[in-house]
């Protein structure tokens, strides 16, 4: 029988449990509601977990709950779409400029036509568009084996919020519409539509996103299985995009408080990329106004500045990561 008292605990997940008392008391923010599956979730689900990129897991909360992965899923998309076409004609689909603008606005850059980056709707739809494969089912069979390089086992789409999304992306429909007009993206717009609804409606954990977090702080490598989910060399062009526009249209003030490459979606989930440490994966959801998660942005605040993670303090690399 282990003596609790002789338990050398983890300074980290000292923290993490701290911040996790501290933060489940915070009641504000709201549910996701344009469609009822993620209206209905319960508002007190919290978890947070880390990875190291030596595959050590630091979790509290539960991390085991199943939520949609939603707009998370645009960063690892992006990263296939780089690796079938190479960064030059990607950019000629979908450009790297943030907006200001809310996620779902229907706006193209004026001159090249194209959405403006990855991380907002018309881009990821665009990206989405780009995936290779001879039909529907190959493309997602294809997109499935991608994640699952980054989680480390089979992944599964929620069919009743994939239908859900389907029939109520009026939105995203007119912008694929519009991407249509512009030859942005071709002409099997419901099949491309069905492929996006279908990867934000993929099921994953808050531990699946630290270790897709950590895949990517890792340089791909996925720290578990070892397995190279994404080339390296396309690694920096994912992080650059999700440092500048990874939080909606609170991503100037993120890169200025937090300093870190995120992503966040609107079932509450949250992955943010600490290069050569680790991933950090917050659920959460109940979200701000502009969609992310209260809690989550709370949290890897108080991470940042605690170990001075902000890829710009002079003081990196010297304040203490102790995760032993
Ligand atoms: N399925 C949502 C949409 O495309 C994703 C939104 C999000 O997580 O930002 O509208």
């Amino acid at each position: 029988m282990i003596d609790e008292s002789e338990v050398i605990r983890s300074p980290l997940l000292s923290v993490l449990e701290d911040l996790h008392i501290k933060y489940q008391q915070l009641q504000e923010g709201k549910l996701a509601n344009y469609i009822p599956e993620l209206a209905k979730v319960n508002p007190d689900l919290f978890s947070i977990c880390v990875m190291t990129t030596d595959g050590q897991v630091f979790a509290v909360g539960d991390c085991q709950h199943l939520f949609t992965i939603q707009s998370i899923s645009k960063v690892f998309v992006y990263g296939m779409a780089l690796e079938e076409h190479g960064r030059e004609y990607v950019l000629t689909k979908v450009g790297v400029e943030p907006t200001g603008d809310a996620f779902n606005s229907i706006v193209l850059d004026e001159m090249s036509k194209r959405p403006y980056n990855p991380m907002v709707n018309a881009g990821a739809i665009a990206i989405t568009s780009l995936i290779k494969g001879s039909g529907p089912t190959e493309r997602l069979n294809r997109m499935l084996e991608m994640f699952k390089k980054y989680i480390g086992h089979d992944i599964f789409i929620d069919i009743s919020v994939f239908m859900s999304e389907r029939t109520t992306g009026h939105r995203n429909r007119a912008m694929a519409h519009l991407m249509l007009n512009f030859g942005m993206i071709d002409q099997k717009i419901e099949e491309v539509l069905d492929l996006y609804f279908q990867q934000c409606s993929l099921m994953v954990n808050c531990q699946d996103l630290a270790v897709m977090a950590a895949t990517l702080a890792n340089n791909g490598i996925n720290p578990i299985t070892r397995e190279q989910a994404v080339k390296s060399d396309y690694v920096r062009d994912i992080l650059s995009v999700m440092y500048t526009c990874g939080m909606y249209n609170f991503a100037g003030e993120w890169a200025y408080k937090v300093g870190l490459p995120a992503k966040s979606g609107v079932s509450g989930g949250l992955i943010v990329v600490v290069p050569n440490k680790m991933g950090i994966a917050v659920f959460s959801p109940l979200l701000d106004e502009r969609g992310n998660s209260v809690r989550g942005v709370k949290v890897c605040e108080e991470l940042s500045q605690q170990y001075c993670l902000h890829i710009f303090d002079y003081l990196r690399g010297s304040c203490k990561f102790n995760g032993n």
